[in-house]
């Protein structure tokens, strides 16, 4: 059964021991995480402009974490009190296996959201399937709506039946249909009354993402940043409602209107206060823990992997690196730690 989390009234003192009950991951901020962000693999057939320009490059080093080790971190993350898993990459349905990954964890009581990140290419024929494997939240990468420029952000003619896919994962019934949009200056920053006639009859969410710096894009990120400040200006304009967060929320700030479906939400790491918010810890493709997306280490956890033995000193080790959580990332000073795209650590 679902734990409700005590409600935005002021009670702190509450909502504080409500997040120790649901989880032993707490840093010294008092920020808890609940939720996991797993990358299965760095490879990505799509070549997003802002995120592998030239497509993936093969290193040598394509050694994913395997089923059983993804499996063992998994009971050690659910013994420390994870409820919410994403899989996400480079583009996590490549791999063959991704549907006999997604039956494990979903046979998992303790998580309670099962979400995946995906370009969308195998959509189509195969959400059903995901649905019946336990999967209950979707996110799709959809930079444009207008077939052209898709085609030109991502080299995929695809928007059509990336769309479909999309219908399909709402018949079939994913609790929570997310669309996220990188906000590109000059390219989409257009095109919000697209994605409100979108979103006016299709119960989904828009997330539009601020373009973030990383290690591969520092002139793409010059060229083409821009805050969502007037996404939200012109949402509030148009009688959009912000709505209040709740405890455990994440950094995503959302927007909704009564005579609209769906809804719209804004990300904007470069925000004031946004890593407050912070609720989640990271997994790379080959095994590293990542404490944040733009942090300097990553803590190898992969040797502690390879038997069922091993499964507390690996919970020792995740629930000691929680006290070298910095209290937020260093992008406004341009500062991207080790992450050269999110390709290899995982959006
Ligand atoms: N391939 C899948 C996809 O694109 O949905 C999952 C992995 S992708 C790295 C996860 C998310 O990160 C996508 O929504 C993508 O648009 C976003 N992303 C990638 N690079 C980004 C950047 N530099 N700034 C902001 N968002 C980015
Ligand atoms: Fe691939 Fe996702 Fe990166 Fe686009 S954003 S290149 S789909 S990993």
């Amino acid at each position: 059964m679902e734990i409700t989390p005590p409600g935005c009234d002021g009670n702190v003192m509450a909502s504080r021991i409500w997040k120790r009950e649901r989880t032993m991951l707490v840093d010294k901020f008092d920020r808890s995480f609940p939720y996991l962000r797993l990358s299965i693999t760095a490879i990505c057939n799509f070549s997003c402009t802002y995120c592998l320009p030239n497509g993936y490059q093969k290193t040598g080093q394509e050694h994913f974490l395997r089923q059983d080790e993804i499996s063992r971190l998994l009971d050690a993350f659910i013994d420390l009190g994870v409820w919410k898993i994403r899989l996400t990459g480079g583009e996590p349905t490549i791999r063959k296996d991704f549907t006999e990954i997604a039956r494990m964890i979903g046979k998992r009581d303790e998580i309670k959201t099962f979400a995946f990140t995906t370009n969308g290419y195998r959509l189509k024929e195969n959400a059903k399937v995901w649905r019946d494997a336990g999967l209950n939240n979707v996110n799709i990468s959809i930079d444009s709506l207008n077939a052209k420029k898709f085609h030109e952000i991502t080299g995929h003619n695809r928007m059509k039946e990336i769309r479909e896919g999309i219908e399909e994962a709402i018949k079939v019934g994913f609790e929570n249909v997310k669309i996220n949009v990188v906000l590109l200056k000059g390219v989409n920053d257009g095109e919000l009354d697209q994605y409100l006639d979108y979103v006016k009859g299709t119960p989904v969410s828009v997330r539009y993402i601020e373009l973030m710096q990383t290690g591969d894009n520092l002139t793409y990120f010059n060229k083409y940043h821009r805050s969502a400040d007037h996404i939200k200006d012109q949402l509030l304009k148009r009688g959009w409602v912000e709505n209040i967060r709740t405890p455990g929320a994440g950094p995503a700030v959302n927007f909704t209107h009564s005579d609209y479906s769906g809804s719209i939400g804004i990300i904007a790491p470069y925000s004031k206060d946004f890593c407050t918010g912070c609720n989640r810890l990271r997994i790379t493709s080959s095994g590293d823990l990542r404490l944040c997306l733009f942090g300097n280490v990553g803590i190898p956890l992969r040797h502690l992997l390879q038997n069922d033995d091993q499964k507390e000193t690996l919970k020792k080790v995740i629930s000691k690196q929680l006290d070298y959580k910095a209290s937020s990332h260093f992008l406004a000073a341009g500062d991207t730690g080790i992450m050269t795209n999110l390709s290899s650590t995982g959006g």
